[in-house]
């Protein structure tokens, strides 16, 4: 696997790809990777060569009083795991060349991404669509993978492909999970382990309003009061969000339609969770993805 830090060799790199007649494929994360990550690789690996696996702490979407310092950074073990799995490059640039002196342009998706993690992170959204499309100008990637984990983000991102025509396909991955449900989450390292057992509940409340849909519950705001008081039955944690969205404006719905998000957001201490659940319709059935 080579390893790149430099913007101007990662063009070379992913440009001779192309002309090569290569069908490139992008997997941008901030490291600290676990399985969750390691899907994303795979799936990607599945549809195109080469695969690009960029880790970039991004600091444009951290607030100020966000984890930006403490968030994890295990360089050496997450180049490991990509060379294990056979990724042909590890992009790591740095935040000098990625924003240096004098940088002044952001890309802001309008409305998506003043709700939901967007109202609760101000910013955040703008921080991630801009770092992304400058990922996408660096490698210009046939397909770049995200994970449904993020479910907003990746709705964001496609909106930016699609306002801004570029030539990258968005794919979406399932949510990988521990085995109590947990999302996985480079974040889930922060949690002290009476945290780590409460954000079980997550997953527990998920759960739930998935038996309720399956027992024929469609009233949306009904389900949301399941997820609140599933959560709230644990102490250590405290709700941001717990809502039922359409799945493409993120907006409130009051009874489930064609194609929703069940969306979590809880804090375990000073550690924010977040999880969803998915709701389409398939065949004219309602069909509940975790
Ligand atoms: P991050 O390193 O947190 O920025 O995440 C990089 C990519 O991995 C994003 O597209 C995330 O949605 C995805 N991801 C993170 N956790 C998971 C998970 N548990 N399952 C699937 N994808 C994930």
């Amino acid at each position: 696997m080579e390893t790149i830090h430099t913007l101007e060799w990662m063009k070379q790199v992913a440009r001779q790809a192309r002309a090569d007649g290569r069908l490139v494929g992008l997997v941008p994360t901030m490291g600290a990777l676990h399985e969750g990550h390691l899907s994303l690789i795979r799936a990607a690996q599945q549809q195109c060569s080469p695969v690009i696996a960029s880790i970039f702490v991004n600091p444009t979407q951290f607030a100020p009083n966000e984890d930006l310092e403490k968030y994890p950074r295990q360089m050496e073990a997450d180049r490991a795991a990509l060379e294990e799995l056979r990724v042909d490059t590890l992009f790591a640039p740095t935040a000098k060349e990625m924003y240096p002196e004098g940088f002044g342009t952001y890309v802001t998706v309008e409305g998506l991404s003043t709700r939901l993690e967007g109202k609760s992170r101000p910013g955040h959204f703008r921080g991630v669509s801009t770092v992304v499309l400058k990922l996408f100008e660096i490698v210009q990637p046939h397909c770049a993978f995200f994970g449904r984990k993020d479910a907003q983000q990746a709705r964001i991102i496609r909106q930016m492909a699609t306002d801004l025509n570029l030539d990258t396909r968005v794919v979406t991955c399932p949510i990988v999970r521990e085995a109590d449900g947990l999302a996985m989450s480079s974040r889930n390292a922060y949690l002290k382990p009476e945290e780590r057992r409460a954000a079980a509940a997550l997953y527990r409340a998920l759960d739930k309003a998935r038996k309720e849909i399956a027992a024929g519950e469609r009233d949306a705001l009904r389900l949301a009061g399941v997820l609140r008081r599933v959560l709230g039955e644990e102490k250590l944690l405290s709700v941001d969000y717990a809502e039922i969205v359409d799945a493409d404006t993120f907006e409130s719905v009051t009874r489930l339609r064609r194609n929703c998000l069940a969306v979590l957001a809880v804090f375990a201490g000073k550690t924010r969770l977040i999880d969803n659940m998915a709701i389409e319709e398939k065949e004219g059935e309602l069909v509940v993805t975790l």
